[in-house]
């Protein structure tokens, strides 16, 4: 029987597993291999930082999951791949190096938080990315009396060659990898700290490594400038976040930012998985470069999906469930099973919520990539839409079958 290993444990990895196991049914045999037994729904983790949902309730339990659905699981964390003899090299729990073949594989890694990358992260910095970040963060902002907060995303180390063989609008060069998180929290916190009583007290700060949102149309920025205006919130262009101290943040230049509580989405760069794999495989920063059907431009049986594959800017979840369907999608056509290939085209789909507020702003826009499509709608009922998807991915345990069709509402 053909052999898929499926690399990774979130939006993408999971998306390629139960959709090939949906569409070419017996003709694989499947098998997951993350670092992790436990894999966590991200968009919620701002909602733990808060203290409005506890990360065990944002938890599946891949072991469980996968097997209900036919598919095996091994945890461990991956080496590195070797493209030529179709290897996988991976440290087992117990530290155990171990490696596993394939026929095909699907990689969907993520790119990587290099934390280690910001000076005085460790004493001084704050994120929502991975569930223990929120949870620090949740510890200091109920320890929290007033200051000065920065909110902001590090620089994004995207590569640049090979390219990927997708239409060239399609992959812009983007100085942050993800701000959609940065405006959720701004919008949040506001609503936090109103409830606490203590707004007079705070001043929020939002910077961006280059245009804050220069994914969106110039008419949705100027929308969210006049929403920051109306809650006091400042905005600083171009700063690239290079340390974290006791009271302030500095950039790349030296420029510094007042901060009593500095919260950053960390650099992007390749997973250093990927940097060790197979020179060929991935491009200068460590990202694979695909087609539009996600195989690999120099290893037709690699696909890569979500962050982990060059093409996808920002690094955006609806992005890595799309990838992630079309890859299984072409994979059960290549194994001879009728079915119809969707074709990539990014658009930006996200919803900031804000719950203590009662309204998220829904997005939904393709202008970076040529398209006319802009929409920034804060409303009721967009909140009512992030926690249906919220329930809707937990009780799937994060098997987004409908996505293509909620995404869309
Ligand atoms: C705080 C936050 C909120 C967000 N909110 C939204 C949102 O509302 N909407 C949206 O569309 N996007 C959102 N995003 C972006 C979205 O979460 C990511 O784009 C998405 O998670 C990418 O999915 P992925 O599966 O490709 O990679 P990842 O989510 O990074 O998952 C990678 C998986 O691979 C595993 N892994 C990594 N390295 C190894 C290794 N060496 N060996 C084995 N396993 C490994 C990890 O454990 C993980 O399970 C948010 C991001 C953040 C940080």
């Amino acid at each position: 029987m053909t052999k898929v290993l499926v690399l990774g444990g979130r939006f993408g990895a999971l998306t390629s597993a139960y959709t090939l196991r949906r569409i070419a049914g017996d003709r694989v045999e499947i098998k997951l291999i993350n670092k992790d037994r436990f894999s966590y729904f991200r968009p919620g983790l701002p909602h733990v930082a808060l203290g409005l949902r506890d990360p065990e309730e944002l938890r599946i339990d891949l072991s469980s999951a996968l097997q209900e659905k036919g598919i095996a699981f091994t945890q461990g964390e991956v080496e590195k791949i070797d493209a030529n003899s179709r290897t996988v090299y991976y440290k087992g729990p117990n530290g155990s190096l171990r490696e596993e073949d394939y026929d095909y594989l699907m990689v969907g890694v993520g790119a990587h938080l290099a934390t280690d990358m910001i000076g005085g992260w460790d004493q001084y910095g704050y994120s929502v990315c991975e569930p223990e970040f929120a949870v620090k963060l949740r510890e200091r902002l109920r320890n929290f009396k007033g200051g000065r907060i920065t909110i902001g995303s590090a620089p994004f180390y995207q590569g640049k060659n090979p390219k990927p063989k997708v239409p060239e609008n399609f992959v812009p060069r983007a100085d942050s990898a993800c701000e959609g998180p940065v405006f959720e929290l701004s919008l949040m916190l506001h609503g936090y700290f109103k409830s606490q009583g203590v707004l007079d007290k705070v001043k929020v700060t939002v910077y961006s490594p280059g245009e804050y949102l220069s994914d969106l149309s110039p008419e949705s920025r100027k929308a969210v400038a006049e929403i920051y205006k109306q809650l006091g919130v400042e905005l600083v262009h171009n700063f690239r976040l290079k340390e974290v101290r006791e009271r302030e943040i500095v950039d790349e230049g030296g420029k510094k930012l007042d901060s009593d509580l500095s919260i950053l989405l960390p650099p992007y760069t390749g997973n250093p998985a990927l940097k060790s794999s197979s020179k060929d495989l991935t491009d200068d920063g460590g990202f694979i470069p695909t087609d539009m059907n996600m195989q690999s431009i120099n290893y037709d049986n690699v696909y890569a999906v979500g962050d982990a594959n060059s093409i996808t800017v920002p690094k955006l979840g609806y992005l890595a469930v799309q990838t992630g369907r079309i890859a299984s999608e072409h994979l059960s056509s290549r194994l001879g099973v009728n079915t119809k290939v969707e074709k990539y085209y990014p658009t930006i789909v996200c919803v900031a919520d804000n719950p203590l507020e009662g309204y998220a702003v829904s997005v939904k826009d393709d202008t970076w990539y040529g398209g006319s499509t802009s929409i920034a709608q804060p409303a009721a009922v967009n909140h009512l839409k992030k926690e249906l998807f919220t329930k809707y991915f937990m009780w799937t345990k994060g098997d987004m079958a409908l996505e293509k069709f909620l995404g869309s509402w």
